[in-house]
């Protein structure tokens, strides 16, 4: 074939090569080529502008490779290389950092097949294309932070709810508590323990609405209480008051109410109790208290006046009449005086 017949071929397979080349410079940043038998490696230009060096300025080496890879990334560089070798991965793709001409690393997708094969099938040929993915691994680590730092953050607003949210039960809390004491204090004689007057009259009030048999009310007036005072003195007087409802508890079941009337005036309810009974009982807690001696061997007795209360029967009527009778009982004192 004559020099005038190559020209043309020759022309068609350089134009060949640039269109190949201007393809490979689209799809990559740089081409390496691996000859295994020589262990050349050849580079194209553009992978040496992409670091920064003097193109075809570094020995065309496999070691001038391994030793760019960033010694971080060098690991898992092999560990691909070898999968592929292995036949357990399609070809050699891996992302790694490379180093730069000015010492900086750039983060690099490399990805490499063989291409020839010699007579007995060994692979003598590899092709690799690198590709910069610097900007795209930046921005995702950037992602990264981000999602870290809104996860952080999503985590100090759950911590900060739940506290809210504990602290707000545990105001809660304390107010139910408050509200129960509150409640508690406001039916209760602070001095005795005992159900006050304003808690007794409502009680009352029901008890009266649902009261379907006899009931009996007893007003018990402690006698010359004024004496104690004078004579222990106020405090002492408030420890003998207080005294008092353990001294009539052991006498009462469990329905029957016991309440702090006024100074030293207790009141008691009691259901299913007709005028007898309530007399008998009263007749108890009446020697009950002459038989005690309290602090500084204080004795005292009270009078009784009891009432009975029958269905339907107006109660402030029956607070009447047992007023009455204690009205009466005081006449001699110590001493219990019932209905007729
Ligand atoms: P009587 O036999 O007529 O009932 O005589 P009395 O002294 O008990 O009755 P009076 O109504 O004259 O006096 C009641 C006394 O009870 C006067 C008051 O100082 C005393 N008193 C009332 N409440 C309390 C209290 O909470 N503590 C003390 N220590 N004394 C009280
Ligand atoms: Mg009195
Ligand atoms: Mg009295």
């Amino acid at each position: 074939m004559s020099d005038d017949d190559l020209t043309p071929e020759l022309e068609r397979l350089r134009s060949l090569e640039k269109t190949l080349q201007l393809a490979l410079d689209i799809v990559s940043d740089g081409i390496w080529d691996w000859d295994r038998l020589t262990g050349r490696v050849r580079r194209s230009a553009r992978w040496y502008l992409m670091l920064g060096y003097e193109p075809f300025s570094l020995p065309e080496t496999v070691d001038t490779w391994l030793g760019l890879i960033h010694p971080d990334d060098h690991p898992a560089t092999m560990a691909a290389m070898q999968r592929y070798l292995d036949g357990e991965a399609p070809l050699f793709s891996a992302r790694y950092r490379f180093k730069k001409a000015d010492g900086d690393y750039i983060w690099l997708q490399d990805k490499a097949r063989f291409v020839e094969y010699d007579e007995h099938g060994e692979p003598v040929r590899m092709l690799g294309a690198h590709q910069d993915i610097h900007l795209q691994v930046q921005a995702e680590e950037e992602q990264r932070r981000e999602q870290a730092h809104l996860e952080q953050l999503n985590r100090e607003l759950e911590r900060k709810v739940q506290e809210r949210t504990r602290a707000l039960a545990d105001a809660n809390a304390a107010l139910a508590r408050q509200l129960t004491l509150s409640r508690e204090q406001a039916r209760t004689d602070y001095l005795t323990g005992l159900f006050n007057r304003r808690h007794f009259d409502q009680m009352l009030t029901e008890e009266c609405r649902h009261q379907q048999r006899d009931a009996a009310l007893v007003l018990l007036d402690l006698d010359y209480f004024k004496d104690i005072n004078d004579r222990h003195g106020h405090q002492t007087g408030d420890l003998v008051l207080q005294a008092i409802p353990a001294l009539l508890r052991p006498h009462l079941r469990q329905a029957d109410l016991l309440a702090r009337w006024g100074g030293e005036e207790f009141i008691l309810w009691l259901p299913d109790t007709g005028g007898p009974d309530a007399v008998r009982l009263s007749e108890r807690l009446r020697h009950t208290l002459a038989e005690t001696r309290f602090c500084h061997d204080i004795h005292l007795t009270a009078s009784f006046g009891v009432a009975v209360c029958r269905p339907g029967d107006a109660i402030q009527q029956v607070l009447r009449r047992a007023d009455a009778c204690l009205y009466q009982a005081k006449r001699e004192r110590n001493k219990v005086v019932g209905e007729e």
